[in-house]
């Protein structure tokens, strides 16, 4: 009777908690007092500090530059079921969970206690996916290992096998997989004005999916925004929101009526600034009714109307220098098969070319804004590299 009570209670439980209204997303409030950073920093803060005094400004940003930038860092918001919370006896018995890079095997199901509500969760760290001495500024398209690639960055991942690099990295897992910067942001004004600008400008930012992307002028102060130069951004365009996103019920962003391809077009104002980016699509064609013909004509013609979106959101940014958009593997091999006449190299090593194709960006397209005063091209096309894995290599031919 007991057993059956408790299953009815956690019936009752799992049913209410989908009827629940969800958490409203963080959100920075209306009235802000003045930034921080427009506030002149006080000379007697930094009187007795040999850093301030010693150091000029240039040595100093070095400085800072090698303790928390030009590195990769990850930024992720969803809604999470709390953690379970477990008594002292049953922590004996239940058998831990292999530790992964930034805490990040927290988020396997099993941990989370799906009778209680979902709450909005950070997450951000240290990419380590990559080699300590990868150099994001000076690595050509195409030519490293396809693992590396932001579009297979598993870094959150808590199913699969460790792929993180983070023994590769000095410290103690898992301090070392986080940013660690606050610290030094609380320390005076003149270290967060110094510090708030190295992190913005000098790294590069891998948001989680699209929908985050859209909100961020909820989450940070624009002028950090208008600070980032570099992205890399997860766009997936058919699957509607997960159990990790839900938009607020007066859906302040419109997201509810809005397409993710359409959702593009808001980037040139959201990261104004951007001088790269890494776009990797995800799910392109996937809900296409009948499926297209890997390498054909038609898939290709469809492809072609997706870039002609991601055209029109490039033309308005007016500082990109550089711009790669990752297409699935399937759509990958069919814009090569019909450009190249040629398929990727799916057993790698036989083909020492780097996987990348150009695309120039169309003087006019019918997707382009008309108001030419909102276009402002600073570059003529852009990147296509293999991003996701939506598909195996196709059979090896049959030996004669
Ligand atoms: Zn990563
Ligand atoms: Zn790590």
């Amino acid at each position: 009777m007991e057993r059956f009570r408790g299953y009815l209670e956690r019936l009752t439980l799992n049913g209410r908690s989908k009827e629940r209204k969800l958490p409203a997303m963080p959100s920075l409030p209306d009235d802000r007092p003045q930034p921080l950073a427009a506030i002149s920093p006080l000379p007697t803060a930094t009187a007795n500090s040999k850093f301030f005094k010693s150091l000029p400004s240039e040595i100093r940003r070095r400085i800072l530059i090698e303790a928390f930038g030009e590195r990769i860092l990850h930024l992720d918001l969803r809604l999470e079921h709390p953690l379970k919370k477990y008594s002292k006896k049953d922590r004996e018995l239940v058998k831990p969970r292999p530790e992964r890079h930034a805490n990040a095997h927290l988020f396997h199901p099993s941990l989370r206690d799906t009778t209680k509500a979902q709450e909005w969760t950070w997450w951000s760290c240290v990419c380590h996916s990559r080699f300590p001495n990868w150099n994001f500024n000076q690595d050509p398209p195409g030519v490293k290992i396809f693992g590396e690639e932001p579009a297979k960055d598993g870094c959150r991942d808590p199913f699969m096998l460790p792929r993180c690099l983070c023994v590769l990295y000095p410290g103690h897992a898992p301090a070392k997989c986080f940013i660690g910067v606050q610290g030094w942001l609380l320390v005076c004004r003149q270290a967060y004005i110094e510090g708030v600008d190295v992190l913005y400008s000098t790294n590069r930012f891998h948001i989680a999916y699209a929908e985050l992307a859209i909100c961020l002028p909820r989450l940070l102060p624009m002028q950090h925004l208008s600070a980032i130069t570099a992205a890399e951004l997860s766009w997936n365009l058919t699957l509607p929101p997960s159990e990790y996103f839900r938009w607020d019920a007066d859906d302040k962003d419109g997201l509810q009526s809005c397409d993710r391809l359409a959702l593009l077009a808001r980037l040139p104002q959201i990261l104004p600034n951007l001088r790269y980016l890494y776009l990797s699509l995800q799910d392109v064609l996937r809900m296409r009714q009948p499926m297209l013909a890997i390498g054909g004509h038609e898939m290709y013609e469809e492809i072609e109307e997706v870039l002609r979106k991601v055209d029109a959101m490039i033309v308005r940014m007016s500082q990109l220098q550089e711009c790669r958009v990752a297409l699935p593997l399937s759509l990958y091999s069919t814009r090569k098969l019909v450009e190249k006449g040629r398929d990727i190299d799916w057993r790698r090593g036989t083909d020492l070319d780097p996987e990348t194709l150009w695309r120039n960006i169309p003087t006019s397209t019918s997707d382009a804004p008309t108001d030419l005063t909102t276009v402002n091209q600073s570059i003529n096309g852009y990147w296509i590299v293999h991003g996701v894995e939506d598909m195996y290599p196709p059979p090896l031919p049959e030996a004669v």
